[in-house]
């Protein structure tokens, strides 16, 4: 495994990889890697010839108020954990490389970025799809990997692509969930105790969510009403968000018709975890 920092080497490597007639895919992270994060390397070993990971905690996709100096970083792990599922290079850049001072440009997020996660986070979207088309021209790689857990993003990444022509293909992966349900995320150590059995709340809306559908139920006001009840049970600190959406648009819908998600964000104590389940 080659561990990579300059973005001019990476660059390089990849090309040569692709001048050699391999198909490179790319699994960019912000390291902390759990189960999650290799289930998409796994993804991409069996639909590339090559993998490449990027681990870059970007600090233009956290607000002033966001815990982008406190964000877990264990580089050594990462790299251990990669090794052992055969990824083939690891680029961790420096932040100066990847925003120099007189950095300036900025992409301007796509319209299915603006509600929910784009509505309470101000900012986030246009830090993440700036750094995800850096990271595509960096490691220029024709397939990239992410994950479902965060369904807006791969909608926001999706319609970028589509809107700015790049030439790379997009695979979404399903969550990976701890054995109780809860879906795995770096943040999730920041839960104590009694959060982390508090937190089961979201998985649990989301799986009531689900049955209520699946029993014939398309009132969709119903069915939120049932997956707040389940958080404020729990309970949860606040509830930014339990709705139910077009699984395209991410607009709310009334009526529960495909393509349907139902997604919740919600904080327990400081900490702000986010989860989704498509109905139909
Ligand atoms: P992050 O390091 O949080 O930016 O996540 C990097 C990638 O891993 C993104 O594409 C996430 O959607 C994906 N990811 C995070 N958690 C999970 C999970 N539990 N299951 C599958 N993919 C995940």
């Amino acid at each position: 495994m080659r561990v990579v920092h300059s973005p001019h080497e990476v660059y390089a490597l990849v090309d040569f990889e692709r001048r050699n007639g391999n198909r490179v895919g790319l699994v960019p992270t912000m390291g902390a890697l759990h189960a999650g994060h290799i289930s998409l390397v796994q993804q991409a070993k069996l639909q590339s010839d090559i993998v490449a990971t990027t681990i870059f905690v970007n600090p233009t996709q956290f607000g002033p108020k966001e815990d982008f100096s406190k964000y877990p970083r264990t580089l050594e792990s990462d790299l251990e954990k990669l090794d052992s599922v055969g990824c083939d290079i690891v680029f961790v850049p420096n932040s100066e490389q990847v925003y120099a001072p007189e950095h300036s440009t900025y992409v301007e997020p796509p319209k299915v970025a603006n509600r929910w996660e784009g509505e309470i986070r101000p900012g986030h979207y246009r830090g993440v799809t700036t750094i995800v088309l850096k990271l595509f021209m960096m490691v220029p790689a024709q397939v990239a990997f992410f994950g479902r857990k965060d369904y807006q993003q791969v909608a926001v990444i999706r319609a970028m692509v589509e809107d700015l022509n790049l030439p790379i293909q997009i695979v979404t992966c399903d969550t990976i969930r701890e054995p109780d349900g809860l879906a795995m995320s770096s943040r999730n150590r920041y839960l104590n105790d009694s959060e982390r059995s508090r937190a089961l709340s979201l998985s649990r809306a989301l799986k009531a969510a689900n049955s209520m559908v699946e029993e014939g139920c398309h009132n969709v006001a119903d069915i939120e009403n049932e997956m707040t009840k389940i958080l404020l049970n729990a309970p949860v600190d606040s509830i930014d968000y339990a709705r139910i959406v077009d699984g395209d648009t991410l607009e709310p819908l009334s009526e529960v018709t495909s393509p349907a998600v139902a997604i919740i964000a919600a904080r327990l104590g400081t900490t702000r975890l986010i989860d989704n389940s498509i109905l139909c």
